[in-house]
């Protein structure tokens, strides 16, 4: 992201989302659902096409069809999406639909904010730069299949809409009082809970929102608002006041993470595995209660609800748990090192996947690594092969198995018995002077 002025002259670096719960109307509903479906037959209209190219395609290769005979290759590009659909959805395209009054065109396409098609088309040319650059190996992690059509049962009613005023010009997305969110075509939108910190970041330049993102979340419409603000303050970037040696974090089993610093202090530990624990416990069990009801009548709708009332939960706990660690730990330490954990593959290990997503290891680095930014923080990531949890931080020695049951560190040559996790951070705490110095 380049340098961004706002219109009263603030730089705007941080990438900040700010979430609410929606409170529509019933007309409003009915419109949310609209676009969200329109959001999906944008999709798939793109993906449709570029699948139906490729299999003609592959068929013309395979009749070993000379490269200048074959079929064009589609331009997946978000500007040719783009196009494309608008040609295709105002008539203009030999392929538009054909309506029963004689016209051309989407029927309904006036009802939708022009902004839904437009971002459900940059998405769908996402998804397949996604796949595309899997499959030349330019992007890391496990191998992205061919992006999977949008289904109505399966996919979360979910839209995106641009900001596309100038950031001097009056914001098409901006609040019109202190409880509603005005969002283009749509209107006014009721709010839950405070908005007084984004408006008063709007109104002095430091924030610019790019898009709304609403999602029906369980049966609650909630918007995300996504953009950039202005750093803080120096006075809060400043690292005079905090833990100044570097503390190594732990992403513990049965802490959700513990920070010590080389001396073997312990500087912060974030419990609140347990709490996840329970919300998961309680999810079981309505997981069980949709089991016992019969198809179709309604107490299975009942138990269906109460089930995402429960999964939504559980999610906003993990996500509250360590947005609590990751802030007080870029607040308060000069320098954090974390370990590089191979999360996806950590994950695929079925007995060690509960633990791993309870600790929510891949979200605690992430959520680090873009706050230490706004805190001027220093953040280093120690090599994936590092031993930190086998080796001693009282004397160095290498134990050459510590099975995850083991909670304390115990070394059979100096004698120092340890918290597992504490030990580890210890160790990772260490890791970073040797790093700096290029060893
Ligand atoms: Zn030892």
């Amino acid at each position: 992201m380049g340098t961004i002025l706002s219109a009263t002259g603030q730089i705007l670096t941080r990438a900040v989302t700010f979430q609410f719960t929606l409170d529509p109307t019933l007309d409003q509903t009915a419109l949310f659902l609209k676009c969200a479906g329109a959001r999906r037959f944008t999709f798939n209209h793109h993906l449709g096409l570029m699948k139906d190219n490729l299999d003609v395609r592959a068929l013309e290769r395979e009749a070993t069809l000379e490269a200048a005979d074959m079929t064009p290759s589609l331009s997946w590009s978000a500007f040719s999406f783009i196009n494309e659909f608008n040609a295709w959805k105002s008539g203009r395209l030999s392929t538009s639909p054909e309506n029963g009054d004689g016209s051309r065109g989407l029927a309904w396409r006036h009802e939708i904010p022009e902004s839904v098609f437009e971002c459900a088309s940059r998405d769908a040319a996402q998804a397949l730069k996604n796949w595309s650059d899997a499959r030349a190996g330019i992007r890391a992690g496990n191998g992205v299949g061919f992006p999977r059509f949008s289904s109505k049962v399966r996919c979360t009613p979910s839209f995106r809409l641009r900001n596309r005023a100038k950031m001097t010009a009056t914001q098409s997305i901006r609040f019109s009082d202190a409880s509603h969110v005005r969002l283009p075509k749509i209107g006014d939108v009721r709010v839950h809970g405070p908005t007084r910190q984004i408006r008063r970041m709007l109104s002095l330049g430091r924030f610019h929102i790019y898009s709304a993102t609403l999602t029906l979340r369980g049966e609650k419409w909630t918007a995300s608002l996504t953009g950039v603000a202005a750093q803080f303050h120096p006075a809060r970037r400043s690292t005079k006041h905090r833990h100044q040696a570097p503390v190594g974090i732990d992403r513990g089993i049965t802490s959700l993470a513990v920070g010590a610093d080389a001396d073997g202090q312990l500087v912060a530990r974030f419990e609140g595995v347990r709490e996840l624990r329970n919300a998961e416990q309680r999810l079981i069990m309505a997981q069980k209660a949709l089991a016992r009801t019969t198809p179709g009548s309604k107490g299975r709708m009942k138990a269906k609800a109460r089930l995402n009332k429960q999964h939504r939960k559980v999610a906003l706990t993990r996500k509250h748990l360590v947005h609590q660690a990751s802030s007080h730990l870029v607040a308060h330490c000069a320098a954090l090192v974390l370990e590089d954990l191979n999360v996806a593959g950590m994950a695929r290990n079925r007995r060690l996947a509960k633990s791993v997503h309870d600790a929510a290891m891949g979200e605690l680095r992430c959520q680090v690594e873009y706050k230490a930014a706004w805190y001027g923080t220093e953040v280093v990531i120690a090599d994936r092969f590092f031993a930190s949890s086998k080796t001693c931080s009282g004397c160095g020695a290498l134990k050459s198995d510590l099975p995850l049951s083991t909670r304390t560190y115990a070394c059979e040559y100096c004698c120092l018995e340890i918290d597992r996790d504490v030990n580890a951070a210890i160790n990772l705490a260490r890791w970073a002077p040797v790093a700096t110095t290029g060893t």
